[in-house]
């Protein structure tokens, strides 16, 4: 009779399992929510879960919010230390160790230029300008004190941004709350930055790397199970004038923005470290960001460079 009533019971679970897919927005972009439950209640709440999850993360980091610690951090540390939360510290010491490893081509400070860009208005610095503010430019301004959990800059007019790892961290943890909740299938997209937990019907899932000349038209279709992948492209926020594109991902040499390729897409097991590659390689082009993430252990890459060629490193080379 037990027996019975169990095999009813996940009959049941069966007929209403299904997947589910929800968007919204947050962090400035679009973010997708599909995964499988038992049930749409526990589809529901495990989906609501992770958009609040992510809203938190966009209410302490976003650059755009005064009320963040983030802008707190902007506001306050080059005058005196600024206590923040854990969560916070961890991300920019993190962010240092990619400023490290790619000998300052992701450098969070890289905002002490990049507030003077408005890709909206079609607005950016002149030389001039750029060079008075290019010296705030340097991830060694950043002082972190462990045991106290502050942070400090070091000289007047540093700003920090955490864009081009934030995404990353959202996703991480979106993925750990799906875990955490029994979730076995699920795939969170944060704008350039996907991370899918299993696979998608028994097959992998199916993520386009999409043509920086042309919208909506893949030039890659990559499967991945239990993997992130971060793309960052110049075509997100952009604009065009006297034929130079101005892009948000800017060289913290230059203080311009990096036109050695045209996208980056790093395929890994974690997102944070996906989303910090992304951004770094492309500022560091083909040759040296493919020398980088062939050294790296877990991680590739896909560049589409200046001349539209598609490049994959060597542990992707069944897709040439
Ligand atoms: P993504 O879309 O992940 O490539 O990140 C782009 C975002 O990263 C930009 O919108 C900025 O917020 C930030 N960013 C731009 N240039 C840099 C850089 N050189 N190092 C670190 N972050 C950057
Ligand atoms: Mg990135």
């Amino acid at each position: 009779m037990a027996l019975i009533a169990l095999g009813l019971l996940s009959i049941n679970s069966m007929v209403l399992a299904e997947w589910s897919e929800v968007k919204t927005t947050s962090m400035g972009t679009e973010i997708v929510v599909s995964l499988w439950a038992q049930s749409p209640a526990a589809a529901s709440v495990a989906s609501q879960a992770v958009i609040a999850e992510i809203n938190r993360i966009d209410q302490l980091m976003s650059s755009y919010r005064p009320s963040s610690e983030l802008s707190a951090v902007n506001k306050g540390a080059a005058k005196h230390p600024v206590t923040i939360s854990a969560e916070l510290y961890d991300l920019i010491e993190r962010a240092g160790e990619f400023s490290e490893l790619t000998s300052g081509a992701f450098d969070i400070t890289y905002a002490s230029v990049g507030y003077l860009y408005d890709y909206r208005e079609k607005k950016y610095p002149e030389k001039d300008k750029i060079s008075n503010h290019l010296a705030a430019v340097n991830y060694h301004h950043i002082q972190l004190d462990a045991e106290n959990k502050t942070v400090k800059f070091r000289r007047a007019g540093v700003r920090i941004d955490l864009g081009g790892i934030a995404k990353g961290h959202a996703v991480d943890r979106s993925i750990e709350i799906l875990q955490q909740a029994g979730i076995k299938h699920a795939m969170v997209t944060a704008g350039g930055d996907t991370r899918v937990l299993g696979d998608h019907k028994g097959r992998p899932w199916s993520i386009a790397i999409q043509d920086p000349m042309q919208k909506n038209n893949p030039v890659a279709v990559i499967p991945l199970v239990d993997e992130a992948i971060s793309t960052s492209g110049d075509y997100e926020r952009f604009f065009d004038e006297g034929g130079i594109r101005y892009h948000h991902i800017i060289d913290p040499e230059t203080g311009d923005s990096a036109r050695k390729v045209k996208s980056v897409s790093i395929i890994g097991p974690e997102s944070t470290t996906a989303d910090a590659l992304s951004t770094s390689l492309f500022v560091m082009g083909l040759d040296r960001g493919m020398e980088l993430i062939n050294s790296m252990q877990g991680y590739e890459a896909i560049i589409v460079d200046a001349e539209n060629g598609l490049k994959y490193s060597n542990g992707l080379q069944q897709f040439k």
